[in-house]
């Protein structure tokens, strides 16, 4: 049986209309490769908007990240300090360079890294305190990378994580990929790692299909990005490689997407945070039901409004009675990324912490927050929300 009722979904693109012209442009000019003029523009735009001064655009935020690791010399056997709660994407690069995530717990103000456990982590491993799951030592080692995430757009405590890794000397790999546009203090996200990631996915903020950037103030690292990126080819007239390199650039013919998407960027935020204005609007009604708050300068570009229910106020109402509730309105809903120390892929790797990132997913909602939503359509979501949470 079909639903009559038009899908809602949780953050489908949204176009501006001025795509098609960067698109045909590439045709016109026969640019369809992963290189052209789009992908030039593109870099600048990026960089100048984070508040940087060079990008890498790339296929997509994974490989970004992937560059990235492999800037910041990650070897097998080296620790890479991860945010637990995310999407896989920020672990499995560290995979790739044959590196342990050693896994890190939130904290509840904004559910990211918590910098506290972060500290804790970093000592660990330096000190050879550091277990795997099933209790074996891991030798000591100061970790090579910081992984922190800005999760569905809200800013981490990014300065003081900062802190604690400059006193450490560990770099930064910011995975920006969900926050395009947060900033704190004013200073975009991205614009705070040694390295930075964004990602152009087709459920992101913006998007061009496919596709991801890594960005840096440094001019020489992003040009061995794009190197590394186009399968490392020395400079020579022959087909010479001295290192490992990956097939990982963006088309020209996305670019084009991501140069139209960048004119409306901050219309799409100012929609995203009017959409979690309703929300809240909403559920001041309700015990019980949270988000994160914009404290201490943080601005968050509302990516996925994301709440987190808790039965014990809500007469038993839990988040996957949401969740199926609105999945049978035929409204898209998401449980919260499954923190990564609890996925069966990363069962041994190092966890520190306690259970601030696992009693987070459990409560966890994302509710739909496209940039196009109507009032129609909100008009279904709470009537629905409204069903069930007052029963
Ligand atoms: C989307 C996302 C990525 C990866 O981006 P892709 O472009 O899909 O590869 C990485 N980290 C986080 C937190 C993400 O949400």
């Amino acid at each position: 049986m079909t639903n009559p009722l038009k899908k809602i979904w949780l953050s489908p693109p949204h176009m501006s209309g001025k795509e098609q012209m960067y698109i045909d442009d590439a045709f016109n000019s026969n640019w369809i490769a992963p290189l052209g003029p789009n992908v030039d523009a593109f870099e600048d735009a990026i960089a100048d908007y984070v508040g940087l001064s060079h990008a890498a655009a790339l296929s997509s935020g994974t490989a970004a990240l992937h560059i990235g690791l492999k800037l910041l010399n990650v070897q097998p056997g080296d620790l890479v300090i991860c945010q637990s709660m995310t999407f896989v994407a920020s672990a499995n690069p560290i995979l790739y360079c044959g590196a342990i995530p050693v896994f890190v717990d939130s904290e509840s103000d904004t559910w990211n890294m918590c910098p506290d456990a972060m500290e804790e982590a970093i000592r660990a491993a330096t000190k050879g305190t550091l277990k795997h799951a099933d209790g074996s030592r891991i030798p000591a080692k100061k970790p090579k990378a910081i992984i922190p995430v800005h999760l569905y757009g809200m800013p981490a405590k990014i300065n003081d994580i900062k802190a604690i890794a400059d006193t450490y000397d560990i770099p930064i790999l910011e995975d920006a990929a969900d926050s395009l546009g947060s900033s704190v203090d004013g200073k975009k996200c991205g614009s705070f790692g040694d390295l930075s990631v964004i990602s152009f996915n087709g459920n992101k903020i913006i998007t061009t299909s496919g596709g991801g950037a890594l960005l840096s103030n440094k001019k020489s690292t992003i040009q061995y990005a794009r190197n590394l990126a186009s399968q490392a080819r020395d400079e020579s007239l022959y087909y010479q490689h001295s290192s490992i390199g990956y097939n990982y650039r963006m088309s020209n013919v996305l670019a084009g997407i991501g140069r139209a998407q960048l004119t409306v960027l901050n219309e799409r935020i100012r929609q995203r945070r009017a959409n979690f204005e309703k929300y809240i609007a909403f559920f001041a009604n309700y015990p019980g039901i949270e988000s994160t708050l914009e404290k201490n300068g943080m601005l968050s570009n509302r990516w996925l409004s994301s709440f987190t229910f808790n039965p014990k106020q809500l007469s038993g109402v839990d988040s996957k009675a949401i969740i199926e509730a609105l999945n049978k309105s035929n409204i898209e809903a998401r449980p919260f990324w499954k923190p990564m120390h609890l996925q069966p892929l990363f069962k041994n790797a190092p966890y520190v912490g306690a259970d601030i990132a696992e009693h987070t997913f459990i409560r966890g909602v994302c509710l739909p927050s496209g940039s196009a939503l109507n009032d129609n359509d909100f008009d279904r979501i709470f009537s629905t929300l409204q069903t069930i949470l007052n029963y």
